[in-house]
């Protein structure tokens, strides 16, 4: 495993980690996600995701039983949480940045992990409603309690992200230190150019999400529909319609002809892609079976196939570099 630093932070990560969305607590067993946990941590990842929204807090709380029962050293090992969904309820504060939720949405994240600190606390989506401002004291407050130890956003634009940043200089607030934005072939604009300027100027780590455009990239959908796969479940069409859109398909014929010429798999060739940029400070891995999981660790043995050759044939094929104003 290679761990690098989370941007310009004291803090390292290994630069593959393990996401729970749509499978604990929802489409895997608790057995499978216990199993899934020790092959990570064996297989040298120390960051393990989580969000309160994932299956409505159960998510967390499987996380939650399994670190308590491996009783791993609690210093081996992130754990993160995410604040803005809620259980997915809809009174008035069940959701948002305020400060009323931030905070109860800490304090439930902590009962649910039964852990005394969250290592990574994210905004999981920008609040239109909610001054930033309100946001940045609140989670400067909750690093000061010792609840939560970095924060950083997800999905957030660059805007909203710099003026994070400047809030916090201006009144000497800890800032976020990471981001958590999608990032895979088919998703390139935030890492490779509305970033840029805040990975350079402000250290921004990132935690990126989808590496597999939800399995998309594994090639598995290029002949047919295999059936037990997160986009057969019940109520996520919009998941499906995204994942098999034509172009995204054409697009994986390509990239998995390249995986066939250099003879890795489509996956391994996919997540490695995502490994090389060096803005990554680590590519959250889904799985759904152990397998998926220990083909997905064996991926950092194929940044090395990335050559400029390769790399070329890829963008070839993908046709969606982001445009960058020329100087
Ligand atoms: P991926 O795009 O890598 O999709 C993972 C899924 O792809 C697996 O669950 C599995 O699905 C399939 N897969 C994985 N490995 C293989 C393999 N070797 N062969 C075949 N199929 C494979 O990542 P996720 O979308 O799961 O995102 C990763 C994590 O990022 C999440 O768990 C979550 O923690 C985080 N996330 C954050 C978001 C945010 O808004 N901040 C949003 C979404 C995710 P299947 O069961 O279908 O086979």
């Amino acid at each position: 495993m290679e761990y690098r630093k989370l941007g310009t932070s004291g803090i390292q990560v290994s630069v593959l980690s393990l996401g729970s969305w749509l499978t604990f607590g929802k489409q895997i067993t608790d057995a499978t996600a216990e199993e899934l946990m020790i092959t990570a941590y064996e297989g040298g990842i120390n960051f393990f995701d989580n969000a309160e929204i994932y299956s409505r807090g159960q998510s967390e709380i499987v996380m939650g039983n399994i670190l308590k029962k491996l009783n791993w050293d609690r210093s081996s090992y992130l754990v993160s949480s995410k604040v803005f969904f809620g259980l997915g309820d809809t009174k008035p504060n069940q959701r948002g940045l305020s400060r009323k939720h931030v905070v109860e949405g800490c304090h439930a994240a902590l009962k649910r992990l039964q852990v005394d600190y969250i290592d990574l606390f994210f905004c999981h989506r920008p609040d239109k409603s909610t001054p930033i401002e309100e946001t940045v004291w609140t989670m400067h407050n909750l690093i000061q309690q010792g609840k939560i130890l970095y924060w950083g956003t997800s999905e957030w634009n660059a805007s909203e992200i710099m003026e994070a940043h400047l809030i916090a200089k201006q009144h000497h607030l800890i800032a976020p230190v990471m981001e958590q934005p999608e990032y895979n072939m088919f998703r390139r604009d935030k890492l490779e150019n509305e970033f840029l300027h805040l990975f350079k100027h402000h250290g921004l780590g990132t935690t990126i999400w989808s590496p597999l455009a939800s399995g998309v990239l594994s090639g598995k959908y290029l002949e047919g529909f295999p059936t037990d796969t997160r986009i057969g479940i019940e109520g996520l069409d919009w998941l499906k319609n995204r994942a098999l859109a034509e172009d995204r398909i054409e697009k994986a014929k390509g990239i998995k002809k390249i995986a066939d010429q250099l003879g890795v798999s489509m996956v391994k060739l996919s997540l490695a892609w995502c490994l090389k940029n060096p803005n990554v400070s680590t590519v959250i891995l889904g799985a759904s079976k152990v397998t998926q999981l220990k083909e997905n660790l064996e991926s950092l043995d194929i940044v090395a196939f990335l050559t400029e050759d390769v790399m070329h044939q890829i963008e070839f094929v993908l046709s969606n570099k982001p445009l960058l104003p020329e100087f």
